[in-house]
């Protein structure tokens, strides 16, 4: 079977599985950016819970964010984890956003390769963070690679590299349409499914919706 349709029937039989996944979870496209930074090494309950504390303080915006203290932010967002460095990669990311005058319709008019470049060069973004909030806050078509997905495509044999996000990245991106709705529902499927089904250690093949999937 070819590599694009091994890929559409992955995806038809995750979202017969599970349905939308309505990602992501967030009121607004900055929420989205501080969430995707937020939750990097840590689970979305954590996130969870430091958004609403910044909510709370009414800190959720990139004004506020400058203006507080590095300190009194990483003590807001305790509950992700890593507090301290996250607080410090916030910070470095609304002063980069300074330079769009807080604009987030001016930072999403670039381009995706020149918005991606950009991302990559602020401190604490790396190449996941940057296509969620491409994908996620932008709307713009880029497939997102995480954990999840490298696991189940390995165990699936369609990763030609695994740990390799740009190898992997290009199997989805070379062999589907660009379609950021699209897009956006296979990775919530894929961290839907890695969560409940294709675990790390434990997968539960028995009953697995891709578990006779003729690749
Ligand atoms: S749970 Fe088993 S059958 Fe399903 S994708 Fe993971 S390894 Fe494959």
């Amino acid at each position: 079977m070819s590599t694009d349709h091994s890929l559409q029937q992955i995806y038809q039989r995750l979202f017969e599985r599970y349905g939308p996944q309505y990602w992501w979870p967030a009121d607004e496209p900055f929420e989205v950016i501080v969430g995707a930074i937020l939750t990097q090494s840590t689970a979305w309950t954590n996130v969870e819970k430091a958004i609403l504390e910044l909510k709370k303080a009414n800190v959720l915006n990139p004004v506020s964010l400058r203006d507080l203290p590095t300190d009194s932010l990483a003590q807001l967002i305790r509950s992700s984890g890593y507090y301290n460095v996250k607080a410090r990669k916030l910070k470095a990311f609304v002063e980069w956003l300074g330079n769009y005058n807080d604009s987030l319709e001016r930072m999403f008019a670039s381009d995706i390769p020149q918005l991606r470049k950009e991302l990559l060069s602020i401190y604490g973004i790396g190449q996941e963070t940057a296509d969620s909030i491409i994908l996620y806050a932008a709307r713009k078509p880029i497939f997102v690679i995480d954990a999840y997905t490298h696991r189940i495509m390995d165990r699936l044999g369609l990763n030609p590299d695994y740990g390799n996000y740009a190898a992997l990245q290009t199997v989805f991106m070379s062999n589907l349409t660009h379609d950021e709705r699209f897009f956006n529902e296979y990775h919530a499927l894929f961290v839907r499914h890695g969560k409940e089904v294709c675990q790390k250690s434990s997968p539960f093949c028995d009953g697995c919706c891709l578990s006779n999937l003729r690749i």
